[in-house]
């Protein structure tokens, strides 16, 4: 159901008249009145519209968000943000450079006084998309190359690389107070990854990068992937980082074997499921082939300039 914000305040009016029927109350337990907007925990929260998920932090006198989607739907994520905070945002942080997580920047850098990523992040964004005149891209004004913290607020935010994997550029957003991480698109939870290898990215390294962070972050840490089977899903725990560990491992194994029993790339290509993970969906057609055939790669070595 899509509710405007003058209908929003129209209901909320009513409820407080005590005249509203049961079914709309639920309207009013949240500050998630938008459309997309969704609460994880107090101040903190995500917004679901077009591409990788957004996260944002509002407390009375600070602003924090990460990743800005599309222009459009950056757009959408401000109009929402504008309803909690009446500040700029003092702290804005791209995880990667795929445009589905930066070309909101645009739209973002008018309410944003600081945009942040990894160094890579801008260099890839730059080669990937900085010479389509049609698409103007807006890259992070701060970066850094391992670590990056600031306190905001009541908040410690931290900015870190753990190394290379869905692409050589990948930041993980940490709110160290509420123990909540932005992974972007280190996870793709119970859905089949993207494996960006022009982008720096390698299923090898990957492993290495999520073994780094699973051992880093603690067993209560919530966290906030770019891409999930489900909308639901898009908030994880470590456990389902984890398993898209397992995952790579279990691709990985299941390709070198196939390699020597003399399968040809093709015919590894066509394999139906990877042993354990039958259950992941394809969020596009052709994404469990995309892996097998990424793995062939690499373990073969046969695309490596
Ligand atoms: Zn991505």
């Amino acid at each position: 159901m899509n509710i405007t914000r003058k209908e929003f305040l129209k209901a909320g009016a009513l409820i407080t008249g005590g005249i509203l029927t049961q079914g709309f109350r639920y309207l009013n337990t949240a500050l998630d009145e938008y459309p997309g907007f969704k609460l994880i925990r107090d101040k903190i929260g995500i917004f679901i519209g077009e591409g990788g998920t957004i996260a944002w932090y509002v407390d009375k006198n600070s602003v924090a968000s990460v990743d800005s989607q599309y222009p459009d739907s950056a757009k959408k994520f401000i109009e929402g943000l504008k309803s909690k905070a009446d500040r700029k945002i003092d702290l804005h942080f791209n995880t990667h450079h795929h445009r589905d997580h930066t070309f909101g920047n645009v739209v973002i850098k008018e309410y944003a006084n600081k945009i942040i990523a990894h160094e890579n992040c801008v260099q890839f964004q730059k080669l990937a998309y900085g010479n389509d005149a049609d698409k103007p891209q807006v890259y992070a004004n701060t970066t850094f190359k391992n670590t990056w913290e600031e306190s905001l607020g009541n908040e410690r935010i931290s900015a870190r690389y753990f190394g290379a994997a869905h692409t050589a550029g990948d930041a993980v957003i940490h709110f160290q107070v509420s123990n909540i991480a932005h992974v972007g698109d280190l996870v793709f939870n119970k859905t089949f990854p993207y494996i960006d290898d022009k982008g720096g990215g390698s299923i090898k390294e990957w492993i290495n990068t999520l073994e780094k962070i699973s051992k880093f972050y603690d067993n209560d840490t919530q966290f906030i992937c770019g891409h999930a089977a489900s909308d639901n899903l898009v908030i994880h725990s470590k456990k389902d980082l984890d398993e898209m560990l397992n995952y790579f491992e279990a691709l990985i194994n299941l390709v070198m074997a196939e390699i020597r029993k003399g399968k040809t790339r093709e015919k590894i290509g066509l394999l139906s499921e990877i042993p354990g993970f039958a259950n992941l969906k394809e969020r596009w057609e052709g994404a469990r082939k995309l892996n097998l055939e990424r793995a062939y790669d690499e373990i073969t070595g046969s695309n490596e300039q």
